[in-house]
């Protein structure tokens, strides 16, 4: 069947369907052919039979009168039995054969071996005076139909012949039309990938039903999508860290060439201000670095069994200068029993100092963080409280979105990169957790997220 793999699909299908409807036809034919040749002779035999005991009286009455059978066949040619006189009905001594007494064929033709108990089974008998003087033999089967009933049955088989040929038209009319209905969506879909591979993403095929080929466009449709989706995030994306390292890279520009036009002294102040920058670039290029490695699924963690109020706690220690310098007061909230997470310490502390980073960024001196961790069930919920200006619910869903900034100068002047919570959901999801954001504006944030808990045994 490999053969088969290089025809077209079109090919292939018109051949298997002149196969079957060869097979069908030609089984149909055989079939009925055969049924209705059985049948016609078991009707003639019979018929043979009842006209044989029509004549049998007849030969009787002829073998009393003659006492031989001599001259016996013009007795068929003037009688017609069971239809009164009338012309002859073909040679009457292919319909039957008379034994005489002996077995012996005395006109017609016998079956080639019959014995005494056969021919009283079979044949009619001719009893004369109480005496069988003869058996009359109706013969059966096909060299014995008349050439009418031949003819009648070569009719029959044109009949069946022309019916099988009729249906097998429109077998093939039909087959075409449900061919044409399966193949001209495939060629649309065919067209439209060849296309796609092209380039152009634009390409979409009508769904002309709920069958499998109105699944595969629907699904061909869905996946041209996708592509069209990812291949603008992808743009967006570039344009997206394009703008972001450029703007670190001009001020470092900037400076450096004032310096050198002597603009600028290269004073201590200016030097850190360049190194500022060269420090957020190169915490950009980091953050960009994780956050596609994440995005592509290739993160590296390196889990272990941990208790989470560790990871908490050392985060604390972090932060806690930086909270000191803004008087911020910070209160923990931590379960007293240790809590085990099966986790990347690194990756969770990353996550946990993005989202106190935030908190203490935007809220103001001397306001509050609140942190606690409580158990759910099967999770625990790591969550961050401050006191900030909060976010518009307009501006809530993208918060965790790549670049997203709510207020682009402040956060870059505060050395923000857009990128802190679209880290902390892909590490958060990288560990089967989740994460979410919930707000009021003019009042404060709270920025969550779980993480399964492991218990032992
Ligand atoms: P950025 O580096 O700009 O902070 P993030 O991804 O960490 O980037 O945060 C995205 C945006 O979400 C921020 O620019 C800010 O507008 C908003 N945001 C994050 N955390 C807070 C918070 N605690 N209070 C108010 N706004 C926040």
């Amino acid at each position: 069947m490999k053969f088969l793999r290089n025809i077209p699909l079109a090919l292939k299908l018109w051949l298997v369907f002149f196969v079957v409807i060869a097979i069908g036809m030609g089984i149909s034919y055989l079939l009925a052919e055969r049924a209705t040749t059985q049948q016609f002779i078991v009707l003639s035999g019979r018929r043979n039979l009842e006209q044989a005991q029509l004549l049998a009286p007849l030969l009787a009455e002829y073998y009393a009168q003659h006492g031989s059978w001599e001259g016996v066949q013009s007795i068929l040619e003037r009688e017609r039995p069971g239809r009164g006189k009338g012309p002859p009905w073909g040679d009457p001594w292919q319909r039957f054969a008379l034994l005489d007494s002996g077995g012996r064929v005395v006109i017609g033709q016998a079956p080639a071996e019959i014995s005494r108990e056969a021919l009283d089974s079979v044949g009619v008998p001719i009893v004369v005076n109480g005496v069988h003087v003869a058996w009359l033999v109706p013969t059966t089967g096909m060299e014995h139909l008349s050439r009418g009933e031949q003819e009648f049955l070569r009719s029959t088989r044109g009949a069946i012949l022309l019916a099988g040929v009729i249906a097998a038209g429109a077998a093939l009319v039909l087959g075409g039309l449900f061919l044409r209905n399966i193949l001209a969506p495939l060629r649309q879909l065919e067209n439209a990938s060849q296309r796609l591979a092209q380039g152009d993403l634009s390409q979409r095929v009508p769904v002309t039903g709920r069958d499998e080929i109105g699944h595969l466009a629907e699904s061909f449709n869905r996946m041209v999508e996708r592509l069209e989706r990812s291949e603008k995030l992808r743009r967006q994306m570039i344009a997206d860290i394009a703008h972001e390292l450029r703007t670190p890279l001009t001020v470092i520009q900037g400076n450096l060439q004032a310096i050198l036009d002597g603009v600028y002294e290269p004073t201590p102040n200016v030097i850190a201000s360049i190194h500022e920058e060269s420090l957020l670039l190169a915490r950009l290029v980091g953050d960009l670095r994780d956050l596609s490695l994440a995005e592509a699924g290739e993160l590296r963690l390196e889990k272990q069994l941990t208790d989470i109020r560790d990871v908490i706690r050392q985060t604390i220690t972090v932060i806690e200068p930086r909270l000191a310098s803004k008087r911020i007061v910070l209160t923990v909230t931590l379960p007293d029993e240790p809590v085990l997470v099966e986790i990347d310490p690194q990756r969770i502390q990353q996550v946990l100092l993005n989202i106190l980073s935030n908190a203490e960024r935007y809220t103001p001196e001397d306001g509050q963080i609140t942190l606690s961790a409580v158990n759910f069930n099967t999770e625990v919920h790591i969550s961050v409280t401050d006191s900030g200006p909060g976010i518009a619910p307009e501006d809530l869903p993208y918060v965790f979105e790549r670049f997203w900034r709510g207020d682009r100068s402040r956060s870059r002047a505060t050395g923000g990169t857009g990128l802190g919570l679209a880290i902390a959901k892909q590490f958060v999801e990288a560990h089967g957790g989740r994460i979410w954001a919930e707000s009021t504006l003019g009042k404060g944030s709270t920025f969550a997220f779980s993480l399964p808990i492991c218990y032992a045994g």
